[in-house]
């Protein structure tokens, strides 16, 4: 069946650059959101982000204008599963919430249709339990920021279907991603070696081995990552991470117990960049 309309369910930060990339790609697009607010944000930051791609020489105005044609706002759910051949789901990472999505989504979209989630890192088997077609459902885990990343890992859960697993490498390679397809595991790879490599940054810190700016410029310059892990764990959120760390700890073992020095950092309300300080002090800057 081809796949010619993708319904994306949830339009936060994720979702609105999934929508992004689906667009731009050749996708009709429908957006779901809960909140006619994040509906309208999300359209207005996707226009932003074409203007932005414009600019960069990544689309062209007329490319630009043809992807925005292709989006549509659907306040229903009902309305956007029925229209789609292929939905990825990003409402926020709780479990009780993902499973009441597809339930609803398994009852209101055709029987052919891959349901993906785009959890970072909640059990895709667990999720695809709620849904009476279990071997179209599928993990697609995109990155922020979406227009600019180039991977999407693609996370076999223990029903999921060869079938299934080659419709979502299709989808993802036509929205100009690269894929790695893992099994359903805690963390699939990044998550799993990101948390690693910026706990690991903390417990340097915490030792008092070196500064944080002297550890992001050896990873830097030394290992060439392009940033930091503190740089990193400042854009991710620190509550963010250290709920992937408790969660890793708890399903793989103490090597993921969390640096006592970035819980320090948690409990002090020092959470990144959205609240203006985290590892580094953003206040004052833009
Ligand atoms: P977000 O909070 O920015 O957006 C979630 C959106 O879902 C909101 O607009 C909210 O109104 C909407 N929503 C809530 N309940 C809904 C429902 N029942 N039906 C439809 N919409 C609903 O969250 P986000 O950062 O975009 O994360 C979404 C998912 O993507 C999560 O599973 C998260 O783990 C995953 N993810 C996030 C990142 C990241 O860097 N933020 C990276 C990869 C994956």
């Amino acid at each position: 069946m081809a796949i010619e309309t993708i319904a994306v369910i949830g339009t936060g930060l994720m979702g609105r650059g999934i929508a992004y990339a689906a667009a731009v790609a050749g996708f009709r697009t429908v957006l779901h959101d809960v909140s006619a607010d994040a509906l309208d944000r999300a359209l207005s930051h996707i226009r932003k982000d074409l203007d932005d791609g414009i600019s960069r020489g990544k689309v062209t105005p007329q490319q630009a204008t043809e992807a925005l044609g292709r989006l549509e706002a659907e306040q229903e759910l009902a309305g956007a599963a029925a229209a789609a051949d292929f939905v990825i789901e990003a409402v926020p990472e709780d479990m009780a919430l993902k499973v009441r999505t597809f339930e609803r989504l398994d009852e209101r979209c055709r029987e052919d249709v891959v349901l993906a989630s785009n959890t970072s890192a909640l059990s895709v088997t667990e999720i695809a339990a709620a849904a009476k077609r279990p071997e179209r459902v599928i993990g697609m885990h995109f990155f922020n920021p979406v227009p600019k990343m180039k991977l999407v890992e693609i996370v076999r859960a223990l029903e999921t279907s060869t079938a299934a697993v080659e419709t979502t490498v299709d989808v993802a390679r036509r929205m100009g991603k690269d894929t790695v397809v893992v099994k359903e595991s805690p963390g699939f790879i990044t998550s799993r070696i990101n948390a690693l490599i910026g706990n690991e940054a903390f417990l340097i810190l915490q030792e008092g081995v070196a500064s944080a700016e002297d550890i992001d410029k050896a990873l830097k310059l030394g290992l060439n990552h392009p940033m930091g892990p503190f740089e990193m764990v400042d854009l991710v959120g620190l509550d963010t991470r250290l709920a992937v760390l408790e969660f890793l700890h708890k399903s793989l073992g103490e090597k993921y117990k969390p640096a006592p020095l970035m819980v320090q950092h948690v409990k002090a309300g020092r959470l990144g960049r959205k609240v203006g300080r985290g590892v580094y002090d953003y206040r004052g800057k833009s």
